[in-house]
């Protein structure tokens, strides 16, 4: 059995310091997801190239209540092109947006400070949320989301249920190092889980360093692993036959920011290496590994559930040498 390997990127717009500073900042919309430099763009457009070089696809979790600031053009257009390039789009939702339904968003931060958890709200208020990002999704016309990522992973047993109830079968909600639900019997590191009848696959989370009994955990993503660690991690899966193994990027990760309103980027020429590394490990490892996304792999991860419960982990050498080179990284 070869492992299944998903590569999801969470595409959102950025609040971009208004919450913080709603007198001279606005939330940046299309230029936080496509990160041109000179023309060029080091997001997204790098994602996509070189994802079609080494012929994978991916999941892309696209956030839908931005609308309530933005409308629907500049995400559907993005949507558009995603799907044009023949990538998964599911539903990804950070509920802060929705702060920009009050016509006084700005006087109102005080009173009603904007809450971005998907967790420890009521199942109805996780209904109207859920309703409201299928509602975007109707209007884009997209088809309608099999899976969705809350944002920041925040997660609790409430939204499974609500999942559930909306028939909405899958969920990559969970990473424990991210965002640890607050219900600790569904601390899932990866593999597939049955919760409330919803299938979670979870992002990979591993184990980087330990004192004593007490580990440290890290979930696998593009900006906090190195390529040794996530080639460690996927050699380790398939030995262990933990699968899927769910990768989590974001089109921002592979640019530097100085500031939050996405004026001043650079390329990260780190995080775009640890990608390209990855995709060609994957191309020339199709013998191993099963690149695909939550779409394809829905009928078969819900006919067979991969209750793993172990924790893969990294000689701590190699998180000592992706730490030297995430620091070099931020000097240079
Ligand atoms: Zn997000």
């Amino acid at each position: 059995m070869k492992t299944d390997v998903c590569l999801t990127f969470d595409v959102e717009f950025t609040i971009g310091g208004a919450f913080s500073d709603p007198a001279n900042k606005r939330p940046v919309g299309e230029q936080s997801v496509f990160c041109e430099v000179d023309g060029k763009s080091h997001g997204l457009g790098f994602i996509l190239d070189t994802l079609s070089a080494h012929r994978l696809a991916a999941t892309f979790f696209v956030e839908a209540l931005n609308v309530q600031y933005f409308g629907d053009a500049p995400m559907s257009g993005i949507v558009k092109t995603i799907l044009a390039a023949g990538h998964d789009v599911q539903l990804h939702l950070h509920p802060c947006w929705r702060h920009f339904h009050m016509a006084d968003w700005q006087a109102q931060l005080s009173d009603t400070p904007p809450n971005d958890s998907m967790a420890g709200r009521s199942a109805r208020d996780i209904r109207e949320i859920i309703k409201e990002g299928i509602e975007t999704f109707t209007r884009w016309g997209v088809a309608a989301p099999i899976a969705i990522r809350t944002g920041g992973l925040q997660v609790d047993k409430t939204v499974y249920h609500v999942m559930q109830e909306l028939k909405i079968p899958l969920a990559s909600n969970i990473g424990v190092a991210i965002a640890p639900p607050v219900d600790s019997d569904i601390h899932f590191f990866a593999g597939r889980h049955s919760i409330a009848g919803v299938l979670e696959a979870p992002v990979l989370s591993y184990s980087d360093l330990s004192f004593g009994q007490k580990k440290h955990l890290k979930s696998l993503t593009i900006t906090g692993s190195s390529w040794a660690e996530m080639r460690h991690l996927l050699n380790n899966a398939r030995r262990k036959s933990i699968s899927p193994v769910v990768i989590l990027s974001h089109p921002s990760e592979f640019v530097k920011h100085t500031d939050v309103q996405y004026t001043q980027l650079a390329p990260n020429r780190l995080n775009q290496s640890r990608f390209k590394k990855l995709c060609l490990f994957l191309e020339q490892n199709r013998a191993h590994f099963n690149v695909l996304t939550f779409a394809e792999g829905a009928s078969r991860w819900k006919a067979q559930s991969d209750d793993h419960l172990e924790l893969l982990s990294v000689p701590t050498w190699m998180a000592m040498g992706r730490m030297l080179e995430n620091k070099f990284n931020d000097i240079f």
